[in-house]
């Protein structure tokens, strides 16, 4: 009996296309809802909060590991971006996904592949600008993943904000019957937003990469406390990154949650979000200020 249909040997692991589809079309004929998890491995509690939220709501969890080569650009870490599927495994079959899939680069991209998604508008800055190409690649490659299971709901991490702006936007614009969830950004306790990046980090680069989410919890601070003007909360910011000699800011811009254009004042929910180098290590966060004021301002 293949690995796929043994319900002793959960979750199975599928490398091809093929298997994956006859996987989940089993997984349908029995009446399941399907959940997708799209992931490149190196798996951690973030990846597992989303998984835990798919295997919740969902019948049957699949999840994608794939390093996926389109979304690194040639000077990026591609190559040595960590690959731990041993542990990737254990991590999935504690939380309770049903399927592994984890294709090889030739099976995502055979040779003659030409095909790529233009990614949408709100692709253009921040991440866009730094990573020229990486949201083309971070949509193919989703749009993909999306065709190839199906699934009724697709999970991502708030952490990458503005993928999920990009994810959800190009659902939209193409139609696509899938639901997206986010899930919050999952943190150690001193804050460091969890990413398969922070085992590059020595230890003291790991402490002085503390600056970035102190500095969004002051913007949320300063915005709970009534300060509206964007450029005072990035100057503040900016000092309390600037403590730290091994941090090399990117960007740290305040902008509209949904189309990521930069706002001169906070009047609503708005979206901080931060890029830096820490040693030889590149790190993303943000943070959502004045989420209340939705609360607020609905009747
Ligand atoms: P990655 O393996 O980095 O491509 O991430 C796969 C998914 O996990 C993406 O949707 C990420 O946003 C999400 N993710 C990564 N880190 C975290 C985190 N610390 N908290 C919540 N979700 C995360």
């Amino acid at each position: 009996m293949s690995d796929v249909l043994s319900s002793s040997a959960r979750p199975a692991v599928v490398t091809t296309i093929s298997e994956l589809r006859a996987a989940v079309a089993a997984a349908r004929r029995r009446g399941a809802t399907v959940g997708l998890v799209p992931t490149m491995g190196a798996l951690h509690a973030g990846h597992a909060s989303l998984i835990q939220a798919a295997h919740q709501e969902c019948d049957f969890t699949v999840v994608s590991i794939f390093v996926n080569p389109t979304q690194f650009g040639p000077q990026e870490d591609f190559t040595r971006y960590p690959r731990t599927f041993d542990a990737d495994r254990a991590l999935v079959a504690e939380v309770g996904a049903d399927l592994i899939f984890v294709p090889a680069v030739e099976a995502m991209y055979p040779a003659g592949f030409s095909t790529y998604v233009e990614p949408p508008a709100v692709a253009a800055t921040l991440e866009g600008q730094s990573r020229p190409g990486h949201f083309r690649g971070v949509a193919t490659v989703v749009l993909k993943l999306l065709n190839q299971v199906r699934p009724d709901i697709a999970y991502f991490g708030r952490k990458d904000f503005q993928q999920c702006a990009v994810v959800r936007r190009m659902v939209r614009d193409l139609d696509l019957d899938v639901r997206i969830v986010i899930c919050p950004t999952v943190r150690e306790a001193d804050g460091l937003a969890l990413s398969s990046r922070n085992r590059y980090l020595s230890a003291d680069a790991r402490r002085q990469a503390l600056v970035l989410s102190r500095s969004l919890r002051l913007a949320a601070e300063l915005v709970d406390a009534g300060e509206r003007d964007a450029n005072t909360i990035l100057v503040r910011m900016r000092e309390v990154i600037a403590t730290a000699p091994e941090v090399r800011l990117e960007y740290v811009a305040l902008v509209d949650p949904d189309t990521l254009a930069e706002v001169s004042e906070v009047s609503r929910p708005t979206a901080a979000l931060l890029a830096a180098r820490v040693g030889g290590t590149r790190l993303i966060d943000n943070e959502l200020l004045g989420s209340w004021f939705e609360a607020v301002s609905t009747p």
